[in-house]
């Protein structure tokens, strides 16, 4: 287990937070804690986090969120079981919050994908907004791309996506929560830093992949292999 003084969840073996198996009433040993561990390192921001929950709304929303969660398994005889799609736990979701107008931002390579979700979300009684990408149709010259970094070529023309864009105009739609449909890596980050409505993730663009980026974590044994090796 490594030693390095920062949080890393992601390299414990304890997972003593876990608590597995624990009692409601009987918090778990924190003598086990990895030195990584941050309920070791920064123990002062868990007050200062469940401070947080204790606003109505907060503890309401957190509180919607996990009953979604238990919601998603059904226990059968012979153990757990998962029960719902994402697509699903969404509109499960959007009704619990009584949300009534989803927005959708996303990619012009999803526009199919984006008009389906709109018809699933329709047919499900919402409203719906939805953004694409290329919104504006602004060069992407004007953000400083050069001829030979277009992908239609050096001769075309290419509009910038311009996320954010996208999200001023689900700001101003007054959506009760926003989704973002397969933005490019980047753009999702604009998306967020400039979203200022409740914003979830339907899926995140892997071009390769089909939108499923941990595929590559999958089959990392395997065909993406390359992706563990060490860089010197
Ligand atoms: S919080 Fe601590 S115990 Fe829990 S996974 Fe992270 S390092 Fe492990």
């Amino acid at each position: 287990m490594t030693d390095k003084h920062y949080p890393r969840c992601s390299q414990c073996i304890t997972k003593v937070c876990e608590n597995r198996g624990g009692k409601p009433g009987e918090p778990p040993s924190l003598e086990k804690l990895p030195s990584f561990c941050p309920m070791k390192l920064m123990p002062e921001v868990y007050s200062l986090a469940m401070a947080e929950y204790d606003k109505p709304s907060v503890r309401e929303f957190a509180r919607l969120a996990s009953v979604q969660e238990f919601q998603c398994y059904e226990r059968l005889p012979d153990g757990f079981r998962t029960r719902l799609p994402r697509i699903e736990e969404l509109i499960q979701f959007a009704r619990k919050c009584k949300y009534k107008r989803l927005g959708i931002a996303h990619c012009g390579g999803l526009a199919h994908e984006a008009a389906l979700l709109t018809e699933v979300l329709e047919n499900n009684g919402f409203e719906v907004v939805s953004v694409q990408c290329k919104t504006g149709a602004v060069p992407k010259e004007k953000i400083g791309i050069k001829a030979d970094e277009k992908i239609a070529g050096p001769e075309e023309w290419e509009t910038m996506c311009n996320p954010i864009v996208q999200a001023m105009i689900i700001n101003r739609s007054k959506v009760d929560l926003a989704i973002m449909l397969g933005l490019c890596i980047g753009h999702d980050t604009l998306f967020i830093k400039y979203c200022t409505v409740p914003l979830t993730v339907l899926a995140v663009k892997d071009r390769v992949l089909g939108h499923n980026p941990l595929a590559a974590l999958y089959t990392g044994g395997t065909y993406y292999q390359r992706l563990r090796q060490k860089i010197e």
